[in-house]
């Protein structure tokens, strides 16, 4: 079996099953370039789901395949983080907490600009947040990658080596920025990113675009990332 299925990674809130899919040697290998998917953040940008399922289905397809054994690349994908937010198209996960601005970083701060924002009562106080910050501790990443959809754009923070986001700007279109334009304390980016030195890639698929059509956009640029 060349990829590893755990259906119960972890359990959200409401008690939904969190699955992980990871190539056979994430845990175990001692390669530099571990690379980390994640979908569904926020339950109501479906397109970033669609885009991880798609992503998934073509892993699968490809190890079939055994093309995978051209991978340079070990990788890992969470089709959806946030399960109870996605079955309710909110943002939020199931105690209204924004899980981008949950993880325990420096920049971490109780207060929040907006309700959407809402950081959670303490850092990391969110089931969803612990499993992820269990996985990136206990793993060395060399990147992560989000899938979101706002409007379109690609965030990158801290160095990119691989050069992937220049890998999904071509397929996509999209331009590459430094920051999305407002504070995001308590982000993905700001923990990894910053404060552990991962480069964390955060995809914004265009809100206006058809979601059947977010796989065309990105599949090609995803799918390279893999022979980097
Ligand atoms: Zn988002």
């Amino acid at each position: 079996m060349s990829i590893n299925h755990i259906q119960n990674w972890a359990q959200s809130k409401d008690g939904q099953d969190i699955e992980l899919y990871t190539s056979a040697h994430f845990l175990t290998s001692e390669t530099q370039n571990k690379i980390l998917f994640i979908g569904g953040m926020h339950g109501d940008e479906p397109a970033g789901v669609e885009l991880a399922k798609n992503l998934l289905k073509w892993l699968q397809i490809t190890v079939e395949k055994k093309e995978h054994l051209k991978f340079t690349i070990e990788w890992a994908l969470i089709p959806c983080i946030n399960p109870d937010g996605y079955l309710k198209n909110q943002r939020t996960n199931a105690n209204g907490v924004d899980l981008n601005r949950n993880f325990p970083s420096l920049s971490w701060t109780p207060q929040e600009e907006k309700n959407r924002y809402y950081p959670g009562s303490s850092a990391a106080s969110e089931a969803e947040t612990q499993a992820l910050v269990e996985l990136i501790q206990n793993v060395n990443l060399k990147t992560i990658i989000h899938f979101h959809s706002w409007k379109p754009c690609i965030v990158k923070t801290g160095e990119d080596p691989l050069e992937i986001s220049l890998l999904l700007h071509a397929a996509s279109g999209y331009n590459i920025v430094e920051t999305i334009g407002y504070d995001t304390p308590g982000s993905l980016s700001q923990y990894a990113g910053i404060d552990r030195q991962i480069t964390v890639i955060c995809t914004e698929e265009n809100d206006d675009e058809p979601i059947q059509s977010t796989w065309d956009r990105w599949g090609p640029g995803l799918q390279k990332i893999f022979y980097v």
